[in-house]
């Protein structure tokens, strides 16, 4: 995919709107979300996913100008303020040992929220990103759906073959809000799957030929209803999260100053 190159205050395409217009810097990973991450601390341990890079303490800036000002407004008011509202609120939530259930939930504008992460992770041209690069048919079909509100496609539901699935994660007893990681792509020849990390939540986006695949052990799926019922996942219940914490301890362990253990103890 081409990226356009824009220069700060000068006007490009809006990668939504598609109009020639002022571009903001816009936040891949929603400022809300980070806002939960970081609570008290001031800092994140953000986990680069290649052999290649370190996890690194990091005052988290992923930004790139992305959008015009109407189209930022429209993600903030249609799915971001709502939405990480829902997520933090406690109003609808109702905890139990297993699961997180969040009512009164509007399964368009949350199942759009989540997509609208990965859609930004797709258009951005920031390294820490790479991993996501959609083909420009399916940034089209996310986009529109983004613009439109409706996660729709050619009469289907884009639900069907881009499912969306979430878990609460804990780590070894200790809260995982200040985990940040970029995306990881976890595939077969049968799907392909990304997953990311932020403010304790566990997310995987996967792309199926079959309708309604089941998703990796652990996480709950974003589905039609006005009820969501998140897993809460502890060590050792899902593979794929374990796995994904592990790759982040192997990295600190390289260089035990960013030791994760340490930062999430609050020390
Ligand atoms: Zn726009």
């Amino acid at each position: 995919m081409v990226h356009s190159n824009s220069q700060p205050g000068k006007s490009a395409c809006c990668r939504l709107c598609l109009q020639p217009r002022t571009l903001l810097k816009s936040h891949i990973i929603p400022k809300g979300l980070l806002r939960i991450a970081k609570g008290e601390h001031s800092q994140l341990i953000t986990m680069g996913i290649n052999d290649s890079s370190m996890p690194r303490m990091d005052n988290v800036n992923w930004r790139e100008e992305l959008l015009c000002e109407e189209c930022e407004r429209h993600i903030n008011l249609s799915y971001e303020t709502s939405q990480i509202n829902k997520l933090k609120g406690a109003k609808d939530k109702v905890p139990s040992d297993k699961r997180i259930t969040i009512t009164n939930l509007d399964f368009n504008r949350f199942y759009l929220f989540w997509l609208s992460i990965i859609w930004r992770a797709s258009e951005s041209s920031l390294d820490e990103f790479s991993v996501v690069n959609f083909p420009d048919e399916l940034s089209n079909v996310l986009r529109k759906a983004i613009l439109e509100g409706h996660a729709k496609y050619r009469g289907h539901d884009l639900d069907e073959f881009f499912q969306i699935g979430i878990c609460r994660w804990y780590f070894d007893g200790t809260d995982s809000k200040s985990f940040l990681t970029t995306f990881k792509l976890i595939s077969d020849e049968r799907c392909i799957s990304y997953i990311f990390m932020v403010a304790g939540f566990a997310v995987v986006y996967q792309l199926s030929p079959e309708v309604s695949r089941v998703l990796p052990k652990g996480f709950s799926l974003i589905k039609k209803s006005y009820v969501f019922r998140m897993n809460k996942i502890f060590p050792g219940e899902s593979p794929v999260v374990d796995e994904f914490v592990e790759d982040a301890r192997t990295s600190a362990l390289r260089d035990p100053g960013f030791a994760i253990d340490k930062i999430l103890a609050g020390t």
